[in-house]
């Protein structure tokens, strides 16, 4: 079995005095695409910053590579190949494409290599390549996320958190991305998928689980997560 990348266990975080994540277990081994589904409010994005160093833990530990990261900062975590693309996209919209795009090479020496892993960044997106000299804050919500995508490859990330891709994007976009998010995946980065797009998420995940009010309720294979007539009733509309 491939090594285990991330493990999260009895995972809580509070904002205040309100628990959002309430005791949280699951892990990512290498290679793998694992989706994280559930309606609003579940939890999953609070589980995602807490991954990411940028909220901090009320309980449980994660760890990453066989070590806690418990109380590291994103920097540090992006340094060690584990890189988000957050909900919202967060791109520098004063910024060019291109621009962006380095900033997303910040943690890395090898300065050689970034123009060569811009240039792939470039083949996979072709239209950040046409709006290359372009400020990312004109462009559409469906080319930022794909230079919010862009722009984490370029840390060469081990792990890549993957927050809502889909969200707010027209159905041609939607799928775009989701094809994007496969590519990567095929080319060997481990992928954390959180979407609210379950069925989207689920028919290209090895395996998800499902959030429910700060808990999860149920994990399984995609395809067999995808079958369960719970999830299709409560997460596919049947
Ligand atoms: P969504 O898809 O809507 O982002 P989610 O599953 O990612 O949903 P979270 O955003 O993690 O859910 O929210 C979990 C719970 O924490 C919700 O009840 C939410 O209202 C609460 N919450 C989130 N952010 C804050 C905050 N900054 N302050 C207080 N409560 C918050």
């Amino acid at each position: 079995m491939a090594q285990v990348l991330l493990k999260v266990s009895g995972l809580e975080v509070a904002y205040g005095g309100i628990q959002a994540v309430k005791g949280v277990d699951f892990e990512v081994r290498e290679g793998e695409l694992v989706s994280l589904i559930g309606s609003n409010g579940a939890g999953k994005t609070t589980t995602m910053k807490a991954i990411t160093g940028t909220l901090p833990l009320a309980g449980g530990d994660i760890e990453y590579l066989g070590k806690s990261i418990k109380g590291q900062g994103p920097w540090d975590l992006v340094r060690q190949g584990l890189a988000m693309v957050p909900e919202g996209r967060g791109v520098f919209t004063r910024m060019t494409i291109t621009e962006n795009l380095q900033m997303g090479a910040y943690t890395r020496r090898d300065k050689a290599a970034i123009g060569e892993d811009i240039e792939k960044v470039f083949t996979i997106f072709p239209r950040l390549r046409e709006r290359k000299d372009q400020l990312a804050g004109t462009m559409s919500g469906g080319e930022q996320q794909m230079l919010a995508m862009g722009r984490a490859l370029l840390s060469r990330p081990k792990l890549l958190l993957l927050d809502e891709p889909s969200m707010g994007l027209s159905p041609i976009m939607v799928d775009k991305v989701f094809e994007v998010v496969r590519d990567v995946y095929a080319q060997g980065v481990t992928i954390l998928l959180v979407e609210q797009n379950a069925s989207r998420a689920l028919a290209l995940a090895d395996r998800g689980y499902v959030m429910e009010s700060g808990l999860i309720t149920m994990s399984g294979g995609g395809q067999e997560l995808l079958a369960n007539p719970k999830v299709r009733a409560a997460y596919l509309g049947e």
